[in-house]
This record gives C-alpha cells, structure tokens and sequence, in this order.
C-alpha cells in the first residue's frame, strides 16, 4: 500500500507537526482563559503529521471515492442520477444562501414563490391536491404521509383503524414507518411474478385497516396492473392507498399515483429530481395528499392570497409540526432547477427512457443472469444471480468483480424474493455507450466465473482495500487514533 493511501492515523511520526499556534498571550485570569474544569489534564491523543501528509492523504482519498460523478452507478432503487451542475450553482446563490428562516415574510417573497411552485409542479407530476415539502427525507415523508392517514381517521372518530398493510416484497422503511407512526404492520404477499396478491389481499380488509402502502411499479420493477382493483377494494373498506414515490422515475411525465387511485405520497426530491444523495443527506421527502387530506397536512405551509403575497401559514386541523421551518431548501431549489431545465416537454421522457434504459441491459443480459420475472420492466430489475449455478460464483462476487472493473455494484440481496437478488437501475442520464460498457463487463464477469472463477470469488483485485470483513468492521471499528494505539499494543 503506498504512503498516502494509509489511514491518516498510520501516517503519525512522533514529533511531526504541521504548524504550531504562537503561545496564549492572555494572562492565565483573563476573560479568554478556558475554566479550569473544561481544559485538558493531557495533551489530546492526535496523530502527528505534516501539513503534507494531510493534504496528501485527503486529496488521494478523495480521488477513491466512487461516485456518479466518477462512473456509472446502477445501484436499484436508490436512483443514482446525474446530478446537473447547474443546480448545484443555482443552490449556493448568496440571495439563497443568506436567507435566514426567522426572516419576515415580506423579505423572503422570492424564495416562498419558489417553494410554492414547486409545491405545484409536484402536485402536477402526481396528481395530487396538495404538497408540503417539509420533510428531510423519504423515510421521513413516509412517517408523515402515515401520520396524516392517522389523523385522518381519527379525525374522523374512526379509532380502531391501526393496520397498515405492507407488502413483503416492500422497501424496509415502509414497515419501519409504519411502526413509528405507531400503526401495526400486516404484510401481504406477492405472487411468484412480483406484484401483490389480491386473493391475499382481501381477507385483510376490514374495518381495523387504516390503508395500504404501496409502490408502483413494485420493488421488482413490475407494474402492478391490478391497481384499480386494489384501490376500489382499500377505499370501499374504508382505508387509503399510500405510495411510495422515493423512485418516480419510471413514471415521470407518463403515469400519475393521484390517478391510480392513491391518496398520500412521499417522493425523494434527491433521487428522482437530482440531488447528490448517499451517506446520509441532505435530502427532501415531499408528502402531497388528495383534496380531502390536505387540512391535515403538517405546519408550516406555503399559501398565496388573492393579491400574489406569498404566507407561512398553519392550520388548527392540521397534524402539527415535523420539522424545523420549512424543510431542506437547498434539496428544494436543486429539484425546482432540474425540473425547469428540463421544462414540461422533456420532462415526460424521463420515465420513458429510464425504462428504456433498465429493458435493454436486462434483455442483453438475461442469456448469463436468471431473470425469475420476464417481461416488460420499468425502471429497473432484478436478476437470481448467475444463470450457471454450478460455478459457485454469487451475487456477492459479481459485485465485487465489477469493481475492478470501475462500475459500482448494482443494489445486492434486496429485495428479498431471491436468493441471489441483483436489483439494477441504470436511470435515463446515461449513454448508450456506458450501458454498451457495463453490458460487456457483465458478460466478462459471466465468462470468467465459467473459466477461471476463483479470479471473481477473489474480486475485488485492484481496489485500494479488498473484500472487508464487515462483522469486524461493525463490530470492532477502530475510529480513534488512540483506539488504534490500543489494538497494536
Ligand atoms: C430510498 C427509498 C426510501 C427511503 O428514502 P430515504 O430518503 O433514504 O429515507 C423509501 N422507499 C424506497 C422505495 C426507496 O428507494
């Protein structure tokens, strides 16, 4: 391993430093002085390295890292899109960036019209009555758009509604909200082709149902074409029909969840409109509601009056307050930007070739990948691993194979209908010269698990660490410096 590729903390030298301060000129009483009960006993515990060995170290480190900036990155269900750099230069606007959110309404017109606009654009795109774009991520909008079916029930003195009916094949924060909200989770099952089984479906729906959450197409890819069914049976129970839009894609422009018969919705501003997403934030999970939900949305929210004034607003019906101010406005002004760029013609051609995109990798590649579920997908699929099963070589290697060849792993294991689950989203930002590359790659990676497996059981070969022991890793992490010294003595 070379110098710079060590962690920081194996880089230390007694006595290195990088600058030193000039010392404390202040008289030991003096109001700067920290209080004796706050100051160290001991100098800190830091390794000691030159201003070189960090810049060096950092900058390498920052070269490591894999990104949709840096290569293709189909990782199903988390929608890993180019991110344009045009919003990213619109977010950092000072006229944005100063904005303090105790300003008076008055002073900040421009920024409540646009949080407004956006409000209705994704009304438009869903099909729904009403947006709020307070919450900070999908997991989040979903607890909310939970909360809003609760106090609609109970709104209503409708209390013994505490079910929520999750299919198994969902997203896991779907049954975790659920949970959250304080709703009980009941799963329905899906059948062999994916999508969710009406005749198990049925027996579920009595008056104990506060809705159902779904996402369509489903975690495989698949559009559930008994939609209209399952919706007319959820409302004539009395219950509501959630969706989960983290992944808009492959409806974008084409198909509307408001049409679909749905009520409440959360979408991810940072996957399906653009903002560079993964390790946590920042994201957006907008919530938006059909007519007869939108009093119960959260506060604040963003009206206009007759005169064109922009208000913050909250309302008495309303489920109360689920974050601070307004939400993530940076997320806000990137997913206003990218829908403006792309303008309401264009828009409608994300859907279409996201889909376009996810067929043409899956058919290219279905002679070397079992494909469990033929047919049209949407916006991504799922391969069961290798088609030859007798070379041994799993999911696992595949994805760690792929590496070496500069492609992040698609999304590995999940859902969890298969064994060998290889879920693969391509999105429509790419070429058809990357999905020609990553096509070529797989069919390698197919060839040599047949011909010379243990190279692909080893993989990766050429990334800085190598497979990682991820139970140590979770279990003994090393993340101090003093914690290091610790495990070499
Ligand atoms: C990503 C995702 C979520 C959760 O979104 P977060 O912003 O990570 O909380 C929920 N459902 C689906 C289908 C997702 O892909």
């Amino acid at each position: 391993m070379k110098t710079y590729d060590k962690i920081i903390f194996e880089l230390s030298k007694e006595g290195r430093q990088g600058y030193s301060l000039p010392k404390n000129e202040y008289k030991k009483n003096s109001l700067n002085a920290l209080p004796k009960e706050l100051m160290r006993e001991k100098p800190a515990e830091l390794p000691e390295v030159s201003e070189l060995d960090v810049v060096r170290h950092f900058t390498n480190l920052s070269s490591k890292n894999f990104g949709v900036d840096t290569g293709f990155y189909p990782l199903g269900s988390c929608t890993m899109k180019y991110n344009p750099k045009i919003n990213e230069e619109l977010c950092v606007l000072p006229e944005f960036t100063s904005l303090h959110p105790l300003q008076d309404e008055e002073s900040v017109q421009g920024a409540l019209e646009l949080y407004w606009n956006l409000q209705n654009m994704l009304s438009e795109i869903a099909g729904l009555e009403e947006f709020t774009l307070n919450p900070y991520a999908g997991a989040h909008g979903e607890l909310t758009g939970l909360m809003v079916m609760k106090k609609y029930h109970e709104s209503r003195g409708d209390k013994k509604r505490t079910k929520v009916i999750v299919p198994d094949s969902a997203h896991g924060t779907n049954p975790a909200s659920a949970m959250v909200a304080g709703l009980e989770v009941v799963e329905v099952k899906s059948k062999p082709n994916g999508s969710i089984d009406v005749e198990d479906l049925k027996p579920l729906l009595d008056d104990t149902v506060a809705g159902i959450m779904m996402t369509n197409p489903n975690t495989l890819g698949m559009f559930e074409t008994e939609i209209n069914d399952i919706a007319k049976l959820v409302h004539d129970a009395g219950g509501l029909l959630y969706y989960d839009g983290a992944n808009l894609n492959p409806l974008l422009g084409k198909v509307r969840p408001g049409d679909m018969g749905f009520d409440i919705m959360h979408i991810n501003l940072h996957k399906t409109f653009s903002t560079p997403h993964g390790g946590g934030g920042p994201g957006s999970g907008p919530v938006g509601v059909a007519a007869h939900l939108v009093k119960h949305l959260p506060n604040p929210r963003v009206v206009k009056d007759e005169n064109g004034k922009f208000h913050i607003e909250a309302s008495d019906d309303s489920l109360g307050s689920i974050s601070t101010f307004l939400g993530n406005f940076g997320v806000m002004i990137r997913a206003y930007a990218y829908i403006l760029s792309l303008g309401k013609e264009n828009i409608k051609n994300v859907g279409p070739l996201a889909t376009l995109n996810a067929n043409y990798i899956k058919e290219s590649l279905k002679d070397d990948y079992l494909l469990p579920i033929e047919g049209v997908c949407k916006h991504e699929f799922v391969f069961d691993g290798l088609k030859d099963k007798s070379t041994e070589v799993t999911t696992l290697n595949v994805a760690k194979r792929l590496l070496d060849y500069g492609f992040h792993a698609p999304t590995i294991y999940f859902p969890l209908l298969f064994h060998e689950s290889m879920m693969i989203e391509p999105t429509e930002t790419e070429s058809k010269d990357t999905l020609d590359e990553f096509i070529d790659v797989m069919h390698k990676i197919a060839k040599e698990a047949k011909e010379t497996p243990e190279v692909v059981k080893e993989a990766p070969n050429n990334t800085i660490v190598r497979k990682l022991d991820e139970t140590t890793a979770a279990k003994n992490p090393i993340l101090t410096f003093k914690a290091l010294k610790e495990s070499q003595q």
